[in-house]
């Protein structure tokens, strides 16, 4: 199914859309069976509830899909329920999930950004694209993205995997991190990996990018392979950090991230029997 995104909703709003309605952080679904729905229906008002904003997201396979914030003590319609999302990815088809995860951020956005942050007036939607402007000022507010690298870093054999202080129990992953103001990404990958765990690093290759809605990161991926350096931790960030094998992996993370992408990357290389993973990048699988 295509999604096509877009600002301005059709001039009358008649037909059935997907609504991802949000409370705070939590996604309303109507669990059937084994699935997970979406409310699918004209006006949320026929759920009984009553948003305080609504936002227009474009359209998936012709059909309308609105984002809206719900007041903190509205209780779900009759046979749903609030759901975090990232817990429903798997259950939740995986088009869904990913404009899920849009909508959640410019339902965020829209509710941080009702005045101006320069000179505290209310703020306007711009008609011809997302952004709130102040009519007073004329300060311009889009939706805040913030990009973080990831990258997977091997010598020979091996690749580099650390565990956060932030990860679940035992769990390993590539290292990564905000980028900083005034920073290229190359230079944040570096600045990363020798922060984290002393060493540096070459041959930065691009690797793929992922929209990671928790709340509104966009996360770039590399790969770089060790140039010099033995692993010496920043234990305030990080708990262990080692070489790993194919053959002797840790815990890693789950199929929804980049950074299994970029580890069953590197299993691929060593193992040529192993199952690549798909191609999943946020987005970028439901038609942009
Ligand atoms: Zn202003």
């Amino acid at each position: 199914m295509n999604f096509v995104p877009a600002v301005q909703p059709p001039g009358s709003q008649d037909s059935c859309g997907y609504w991802f309605v949000f409370q705070g952080d939590r996604l309303l679904v109507r669990p059937e069976d084994r699935d997970i729905r979406l409310p699918l229906c004209e006006r949320l008002q026929s759920l009984g509830v009553v948003p305080l904003r609504t936002q227009y997201l474009g359209t998936l396979g012709g059909q309308g899909c609105y984002s809206a914030e719900l007041p903190t003590e509205a209780p779900p319609p009759h046979g749903m329920r609030f759901e975090q999302l990232r817990g429903l990815w798997g259950s939740l088809p995986e088009p869904l999930f990913w404009i899920a995860g849009r909508a959640f951020q410019i339902m965020d956005w829209d509710r941080n950004h009702q005045f101006c942050g320069r000179c505290g007036s209310p703020t306007e939607n711009r008609q011809e694209e997302r952004a709130k402007v102040c009519p007073r000022c004329g300060q311009i507010a889009y939706p805040r993205i913030s990009p973080a690298v990831i990258v997977a870093t091997t010598r020979g054999q091996s690749i580099l995997l650390a565990r956060a202080r932030r990860f679940p129990h035992a769990m390993y992953s590539v290292i990564a991190g905000f980028v900083e103001a005034g920073e290229s990404l190359e230079q944040c990958v570096r600045r990363e990996v020798q922060e984290e765990v002393g060493i540096s690093v070459t041959n930065l290759r691009y690797f793929g990018s992922q929209s990671w809605p928790f709340p509104n990161s966009l996360m770039v991926a590399f790969t770089a392979e060790h140039a010099g350096g033995e692993i010496r931790i920043d234990p305030a960030e990080i708990v262990d950090a080692r070489w790993f094998t194919a053959g002797d992996l840790p815990r890693i993370p789950d199929k929804i991230s980049i950074a299994r992408r970029l580890i069953d990357w590197f299993l691929a290389g060593r193992q040529p029997d192993y199952p690549q993973s798909p191609e999943q990048e946020g987005g970028d699988d439901v038609g942009r």
